[in-house]
């Protein structure tokens, strides 16, 4: 690092003396910051949100490859999906394999990536991924058939199915619409409802970590309409994820 500031300049100290050998960053930003903090070239690692049902931050990882970076995944059971609770549509898609396994193994047979970062609660909740946890093969015909059925399932959203492109933004109202579409098409696609109620309440109540408003606060303006190349109905999409997906506020995530 060439005359760090602030905090990196105590990060910096910590590398001299010997302490610290690898200096990572772990976020939750848009992909527009990862990218332009991976750009800084002063980071040896990366730890991001990157799923099979969740794959926006894939040019993070593109870019982390080409600076020989070690990719982390964040959380890969519950942000990836609550996948140790699946609906049981989920389930019979993912067979003969679990959802935890495939999305594990969607993960690992992916050079690009290293590790993931498991927030186990319990026990069990880390030995789900025992049997993936060794396996950087490449998929097998077995995986690469489950992982076409859920491919072949977003398809069936069709002609609602938002295709996560972000070119409907920005939105007056700050409603975050890809990922409002993002848990609706789990949630219709996928039986995955109380994912996206859990994550859905997050908006308004979880600050910078999940920034955006509700779904009902659209006020049908119409600024996204020419922008969706899906040509959505977004207000109507927004209110029927709203009305699928609203319950009481629950406490924000620190607390
Ligand atoms: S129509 Fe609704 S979602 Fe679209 S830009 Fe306007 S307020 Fe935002
Ligand atoms: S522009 Fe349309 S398809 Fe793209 S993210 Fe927005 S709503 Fe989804």
């Amino acid at each position: 690092m060439k005359n760090p500031e602030g905090c990196m300049a105590a990060v910096q100290e910590a590398v001299d003396r010997g302490t610290i050998h690898h200096v990572g960053f772990s976020t939750h930003a848009p992909l527009e910051i990862i990218l332009a903090t991976i750009g800084l070239d002063i980071f040896a690692s990366v730890n991001l949100h990157y799923y099979y049902f969740n794959q926006r931050n894939l040019a993070a990882i593109e870019l982390a490859q080409q600076k020989d970076m070690g990719v982390f995944i964040i959380s890969p059971s519950d942000k990836g999906g609550m996948l140790y609770q699946p609906p049981a549509k989920l389930v019979e898609l993912c067979a003969p394999f679990t959802p935890i396994y495939l999305n594990d193994r969607f993960l690992l047979s992916d050079p690009r990536i290293h590790t993931l970062s498991l927030g186990a609660a319990n026990p069990q909740e880390f030995l789900d991924h025992a049997p993936a946890w060794d396996n950087i093969s490449p998929l097998d015909d077995a995986e690469k058939a489950a992982l076409d059925r859920l491919d072949r399932q977003f398809l069936t959203l069709q002609p609602d199915r938002c295709s996560q492109c972000f070119q409907c933004l920005p939105c007056p109202e700050t409603i975050n619409i890809p990922e409002v579409l993002r848990l609706r098409n789990l949630a219709v696609g996928f039986d995955m409802v109380e994912f996206g109620k859990y994550r859905y309440r997050m908006f308004e109540n979880a600050g910078h970590w999940f920034p955006g408003k509700k779904a009902n606060k659209c006020t049908d303006c119409g600024d996204c309409l020419p922008r969706c190349p899906e040509n959505l109905d977004i207000p109507k999409l927004l209110r029927d994820t709203h009305d699928r997906l609203y319950t009481q506020e629950g406490k924000r995530l620190w607390e």
